[in-house]
């Protein structure tokens, strides 16, 4: 790490905010000095020491590390399903989003293009389908024409080719658990892990339409560390031993071995129900994410601070919450040395948050909770760059 002295005068003196870096174990008000798109100190009276930066009021607010959002569809006319990246990312005070597997192999430098010919301000990664065809559709068209359990879908040198072609863009891949014959072993899973190194492979913990997936314990059992189950949350998703708060004993052993629980909210992919059993039962979210898409952004999900606020009303404790949309997200990419924490030396990325009291209403699309206190985006810096949060307000109760 630089020492303050060898980096450059700030040019933004950020004072005032209630700084919370679970990176740093850090919760306290704290200035941040920034030069350009980078964090040079964070410490307190920073204004005597920069005496030239601006000064930038943020009492009131938090400053957390860039959010990131894992799971979101942002490759905006790439199928019917994506919102654009600035609507999950610094429209809401998110300025990293990962798209969650929209595209195949043979679409995405279309769909990167998507997002670099936008004019989008968010900052996209992206997992990746590891067929050739893949691309995700309101009506499933890759499940409904059988491509997304045809092995003729895959040709795996040409994705690990695109893969590396695309290595700052690409954290892992997207696989949908599909098989052809042998619901125990599913070719594309199987293939990703093949040629994945260590990169994350995430899931979808349930079904798709017109195409088998694998058993859940089966499923469960083939994953490896550090992979990732979106969707963990979700009511009768093989976690629980129907009708008990017990865990299945595949679904506890994964966590065992380092698989991570993602939520992927969702329309219809969240039960604050299946939610509380686990948390009761020990078994937390490592990240929180969206799922957001076209279908879902108007209700229940509408941002990621939302679903943070239904977590934390959950009982998780704020910078673990946090945590959950920054250093636990930045891990679970490989991203940690660049994303996910405040610190000099680091490209300035960071979410204002603030904290709404009164009587709110919050829903996973089945179950309303009224709740007293919500997050509420205020903006975010972008490299540097301020950007105002447009997102809607919470609902009040
Ligand atoms: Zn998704």
């Amino acid at each position: 790490m630089p020492e303050p002295t060898d980096l450059p005068a700030a040019t933004s003196v950020l004072q005032g905010a209630r700084v919370i870096d679970p990176a740093s174990s850090t919760d306290a008000v704290l200035d941040v000095a920034i030069a350009g798109d980078t964090i040079v100190e964070v410490g307190t009276d920073l204004r005597s020491r920069h005496p030239l930066a601006a000064v930038v009021d943020l009492s009131g607010t938090i400053l957390t590390p860039g959010l990131i959002d894992l799971h979101a569809h942002v490759f905006a006319g790439l199928g019917d399903f994506c919102v654009e990246p600035d609507r999950a990312g610094v429209s809401t005070g998110v300025p990293v989003v990962v798209d969650g597997g929209t595209s195949g192999i043979a679409t995405f430098e279309l769909a990167r293009r998507s997002v670099e010919g936008s004019g989008s301000r968010t900052r996209v990664l992206a997992f990746i389908d590891p067929n050739q065809l893949y691309l995700a559709t309101k009506d499933f068209i890759c499940h409904k024409l059988q491509i997304a359990d045809d092995e003729r879908n895959l040709d795996l040198d040409s994705t690990a080719a695109m893969v590396e072609k695309h290595a700052d863009m690409v954290v892992g891949f997207k696989v949908r658990a599909t098989h052809v014959g042998d619901d125990t072993h599913s070719p594309f899973l199987e293939g990703a892990k093949s040629v994945a190194g260590d990169l994350p492979i995430m899931v979808h913990l349930g079904r798709f339409p017109h195409t088998p997936v694998i058993t859940t314990p089966a499923l469960l059992q083939t994953l490896r560390g550090g992979d990732v189950i979106t969707h963990a949350f979700r009511g009768g998703g093989g976690q629980l031993v129907p009708g008990t708060g017990s865990v299945t004993p595949e679904f506890a052993d994964a966590v065992e071995r380092g698989i991570r629980l993602d939520v992927g909210h969702s329309g219809t992919d969240f039960r604050f129900d299946t939610a509380r059993r686990l948390f009761d039962a020990g078994y937390l979210p490592d990240t929180i994410s969206t799922d957001l898409n076209l279908f879902n952004e108007a209700a229940p999900v509408r941002s990621l601070a939302e679903t943070m606020s239904k977590i934390w009303a959950m009982g998780v404790e704020l910078p673990a919450v946090i945590a959950m949309c920054t250093s636990n997200t930045a891990a679970t990419i490989h991203r940690g040395e660049e994303l996910g924490a405040i610190a000099p030396g680091r490209i300035a990325e960071l979410s204002v948050l603030r904290i709404e009291e009164g009587s709110f209403e919050l829903s996973d699309g089945y179950e309303p909770m009224v709740v007293d206190r919500v997050l509420s985006p205020v903006g975010c810096f972008r490299a540097g760059t301020w950007i105002d949060a447009l997102v809607p307000q919470a609902v009040a109760a």
